[in-house]
């Protein structure tokens, strides 16, 4: 069992509050990212369940158990960071083995823990090499291996893919699940990259000023944002928002904002949208259109996701009505930015 909570968790530097009274439930065996912008407080709230950083105020709890005063070694959770921090003049055997040397393990215990941690990450033919004679790649699964020697209740991983290209992180994140799902460690991890967020989460915590926004599933927080922050920041481009007097702010995201003949089927309530297309970039599966909404609409800038499979004669400096369906839009108090009903 590890169940991770935080209760009221605050930490706060001179500079202000990094994180702002937090209350987090990660649940036993879940895969929960914490996303947001740099400097939202991701770090700190992992380095406080980690014991790195000692709240000003709060608790961590562990199964129950508040954790908050014990050192990090006391808490059965293992780091890794974006660094990596391997030992360099250590070889990877010895790197993947140091977590169980300082518990005094037995030496073919050792052995065969490191065998299998190694295996497990497909670095088994690396192990008497030194972390400067491996790739990032490489060194990634080495700082992995190591957290899962140990076999800790919990896993905490701060960026821990984002030294790699963008080639090997698509396979190191698909590694990564499978490695999570097979042991079915409780995981945290951090990172400020939406798709990874998405990729990997089981749910997903969206954080901004040390203040968690929304906590749901890839999908919750992809199509029902809790507020006007969450809409803008999950997704790419981003839900366009259009603020409106006197009304509440609407949000369309651009793959719902398309030319009529993306919506051939009747029964579809259809709002329609006037729009100057200024740009049109070709992105192979998908055109993105660049333009301004038209009277009666304010002129606010908006974008639209086009699958290359729709067939619409869109071109520069013309005037072309889009249409959304209903039920695609989202609306935001102006004030809070919250979500609300539309009511007009
Ligand atoms: P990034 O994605 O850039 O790593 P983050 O979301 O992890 O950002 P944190 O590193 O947790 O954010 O920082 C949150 C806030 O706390 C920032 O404003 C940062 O400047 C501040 N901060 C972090 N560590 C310290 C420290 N040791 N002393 C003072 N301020 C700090």
């Amino acid at each position: 069992m590890a169940i991770v909570e935080t209760q009221a968790l605050t930490k706060r530097f001179e500079s202000g509050n990094a994180v702002n009274s937090i209350d987090l439930t990660v649940h036993e065996a879940e895969f929960l990212v914490l996303l947001g912008p740099s400097g939202s407080g991701k770090t700190t709230l992992l380095r406080m369940i980690a014991g790195l950083e000692q709240p000003t105020s709060g608790e961590i709890l562990l199964d129950g158990k508040a954790i908050t005063n014990l050192p990090p070694r006391a808490r059965n959770m293992a780091m890794v960071f974006q660094s990596y921090a391997l030992y360099p003049h250590l070889s990877v055997f010895n790197n993947i083995a140091f977590p169980l040397q300082t518990q005094h393990m037995a030496r073919n215990a050792i052995r065969t823990k490191v065998d299998w941690a190694a295996n497990m990450f497909g670095i088994g033919h690396l192990l008497e090499r030194k972390p400067r004679q491996l790739s990032g790649g490489e060194r990634q699964r080495v700082a992995l291996a190591r957290a899962v020697v140990r076999e800790p209740a919990v896993f905490l991983l701060d960026e821990p893919l984002s030294n790699l290209d963008a080639k090997l992180r698509i396979t190191a994140r698909d590694e990564l699940q499978q490695f999570q799902r097979r042991l079915a460690t409780t995981t945290i991890y951090v990172t400020h990259d939406q798709i990874e967020a998405l990729g990997l989460g089981d749910r997903i915590a969206i954080l901004d000023h040390g203040t968690i926004h929304q906590l749901g599933t890839p999908r919750e927080v992809y199509e029902e944002p809790a507020d006007a922050f969450v809409a803008t920041f999950i997704g790419a481009p981003p839900m366009n928002l259009v603020v409106r007097e006197g009304q509440s702010t609407l949000g369309i995201r651009p793959e719902h904002l398309l030319p009529p003949q993306a919506y051939p089927s009747a029964g579809e309530t259809l709002c329609t949208f006037p729009i100057h297309v200024s740009r049109i970039e070709n992105l192979g599966s998908d055109r993105l259109i660049y333009g301004t909404l038209e009277s009666p609409l304010p002129s606010v800038k908006v974008i639209s996701r086009v699958p290359s499979t729709i067939d619409a004669p869109v071109s520069v400096d013309t005037h072309y009505k889009f249409v959304a369906r209903q039920r695609d839009l989202r609306y935001f108090d102006p004030k809070t930015g919250l979500r609300v009903e539309e009511t007009s």
